[in-house]
């Protein structure tokens, strides 16, 4: 393999790697987000169990009080009815007025009952979220950390391979490097440097002309293919001997 195809095969590695990297720092923040979103949901779903609980409580004290108050009401009345001046048809209305009264205190009566069996379900709920929900935002902060150390390392990574690129680039004959980065961009961070094995390019899947082929393999220059202008490479086979030897250092 001529020297700067083997330089741009390095430089188009890093770019890989660069890249890779770059779309997962990017994804990273949209994780964070998510995870917050469930949690914020979560949260939500308990404040709504805790109105209801709350609303329920002050339900229930508004009947006892109108309860109290039928009853005053049914005293005063029994208190006027044992009065001695006081006519049959009065009578029969205060009478009237207690059963009035008293139904409404059964009806109070039955609603805080209705109340009340409400009241155990959602109390128990709000009980288990807040427990949930204090383990959930254990978990969550901790992924939240997670994320952002693996950001940092990323980053950091990304530095550390940016630096590498340079002198890869330097490496390069100016021409070389302006066609590898412009096809670059022009493939949207595709493979700019292909095999050229089984006398294909890889790139495009044009058969070489077989003459190109010898002369890709030779190596002594640096080839494009002749369809899309990528930039070829043609890696030796290596011999029996050379993977045996390999795979035992290997172990
Ligand atoms: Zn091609």
């Amino acid at each position: 393999m001529h020297p700067h195809v083997r330089t741009a095969l390095s430089l188009q590695s890093v770019d890989l790697q660069i890249g890779e990297l770059q779309r997962e720092i990017a994804t990273l923040p949209k994780q964070i987000a998510e995870i917050e979103k469930l949690l914020a949901s979560h949260v939500a779903k308990l404040e709504l169990d805790k109105a209801a609980s709350e609303a329920n409580k002050r339900d229930r004290k508004n009947l006892e009080a109108e309860i109290q108050q039928q009853n005053q009401k049914i005293s005063k009345l029994r208190d006027q009815m044992g009065g001695s001046k006081i006519t049959n048809d009065q009578y029969r209305a205060f009478q009237h007025e207690i059963e009035f009264c008293e139904k409404a205190i059964r009806k109070a009566e039955d609603r805080i009952l209705d109340l009340m069996g409400e009241f155990e379900p959602l109390e128990k709920a709000v009980k288990a979220a807040e427990g949930a929900l204090a383990a959930e935002k254990k978990v969550v902060d901790g992924e939240k950390s997670k994320a952002r150390a693996r950001s940092n390392e990323d980053k950091a990574q990304v530095a550390r391979f940016t630096a590498g690129r340079k002198e890869l680039a330097a490496a390069l004959p100016k021409e070389l490097l302006n066609k590898y980065e412009r096809m670059r961009v022009k493939l949207k961070d595709g493979l700019v440097v292909v095999d050229a094995a089984g006398g294909l390019c890889a790139g495009c899947r044009l058969t070489l002309r077989p003459q190109y082929f010898e002369e890709v393999k030779k190596g002594e220059e640096v080839h494009q293919c002749e369809n899309c202008h990528r930039i070829l490479y043609y890696e030796e086979a290596q011999s029996f001997e050379d993977l045996v030897d390999q795979s035992a250092a290997e172990k």
